[in-house]
């Protein structure tokens, strides 16, 4: 197979050692004498799986021992509906930054459980600027804050995490494991893997204890976050196959040289990817410099009608997964941890072509 470079934008490539050792162990996991999908939950070599994804997890964003962290069915979507269930507790409102079309998600899904607070909208610049933290209009009395600190398809990333008087939550999903953070700083981050730890099917919740507790107890069970963290994530029967691809996620996150090691190698790859569009007649990404994502790069060329030519050489190329989500259309570049620097070299290489050959 010749070198393929996949800049799809969910679910999105593994890195190939991971692929490879999932290739290696399919058919017998391990000690178990069977497949890891064909094995128990709570069987010895499962259990043992677990624990050993937690504590790996746990050291490479260095959490905190007050934090729950839940590894749970259900995409990112789920925790649209667990946050307002979990935190509202007696309160009515909640403020919500918007920032995309994955904020607009949250905010409608909000809006079923309580009055919403837009804080800040940056529907107005059409998605490419944050209004300044200091202009924000945040309802003191709302029970939680919620943004999207990578907006994956306006390709809008915050270089910063607001501070409030009450917990932050975070969508995380396309932007976890892509640089060091905080945690101290959050009340509840949440992210589907499909993205930055494997597989769809599995979302991580890194949740503060004290928050625990509260759910409206007439929702469903499944969605507390306490029963949830009571049970060890195994209430029912977990996603194992996608925990055990985000296992062998985070030992590769390790091998790499943890999250520092992986911010520079998104910061470089970014940059390049930015600097080839800048300095560009045909290519261009409005975003603000500030505020431009690491993870997702969209970009629009001058002339709209040669998209599908970009694509389709791109595909020819063996660059795969460019065509820009559909509510915005021009091309995207995902550009997720496992993705290498050669591939944004090739990319741009590619790029630099394909401008000429339109002149
Ligand atoms: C992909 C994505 C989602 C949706 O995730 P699902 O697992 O499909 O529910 C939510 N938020 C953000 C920021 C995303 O990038």
């Amino acid at each position: 197979m010749s070198q393929i470079y996949n800049f799809s934008a969910g679910p999105s490539a593994l890195p190939s050692s991971v692929l490879k050792k999932i290739q290696s162990e399919l058919l017998e996991f391990r000690d178990a004498k069977a497949s890891v999908m064909e094995i128990s939950h709570r069987g010895v070599d499962f259990m043992e799986l677990t624990k050993k994804a937690k504590k790996n997890l746990r050291n490479i964003m260095n959490i905190p021992s007050n934090y729950e962290v839940l590894f749970l069915q259900g995409g990112a979507s789920h925790q649209f509906s667990m946050v307002p269930i979990n935190l509202l507790k007696n309160k009515k409102s909640a403020n919500y930054v918007n920032t995309g079309l994955w904020s607009q998600k949250a905010i409608l899904e909000g809006s079923r459980y309580c009055r919403v607070n837009v804080c800040s909208d940056s529907k107005s610049n059409g998605f490419t600027d944050i209004e300044d933290f200091s202009d924000w209009n945040i309802d003191p009395d709302g029970a939680y804050l919620h943004f999207t600190p990578n907006e994956t398809i306006a390709g809008l990333e915050f270089d910063y995490i607001p501070e409030v008087d009450m917990p932050v939550v975070a969508d995380m999903s396309s932007s976890i494991l892509s640089r060091p953070i905080d945690v101290s700083k959050f009340g509840v981050i949440y992210a589907g893997a499909q993205k930055n730890m494997g597989i769809s099917g599995l979302t991580i919740v890194i949740v503060r204890e004290d928050l625990l507790g509260q759910a409206i107890s007439n929702q469903p069970i499944l969605f507390d976050y306490s029963i949830q963290a009571q049970n060890d994530s195994m209430f029912n029967t977990p996603c194992t196959f996608a925990w055990y691809v985000a296992s062998l996620v985070f030992e590769w996150i390790n091998d790499f040289g943890g999250l520092e090691a992986i911010e520079v190698h998104n910061k470089r790859k970014s940059e390049l990817l930015y600097k080839a569009i800048d300095s560009s007649d045909l290519y261009s990404n409005k975003v603000s410099n500030k505020y431009r994502s690491r993870m997702n790069v969209p970009f629009l060329l001058s002339d709209p009608t040669l998209d599908q030519l970009f694509v389709k050489k791109a595909l020819e190329s063996n660059l795969l997964g460019l065509k820009g989500h559909k509510t915005v259309g021009g091309i995207r570049a995902s550009i997720y941890n496992s993705m290498e620097f050669k591939g944004v070299e090739a990319l741009v290489a590619f790029m630099g072509e394909f401008e000429k050959s339109c002149a």
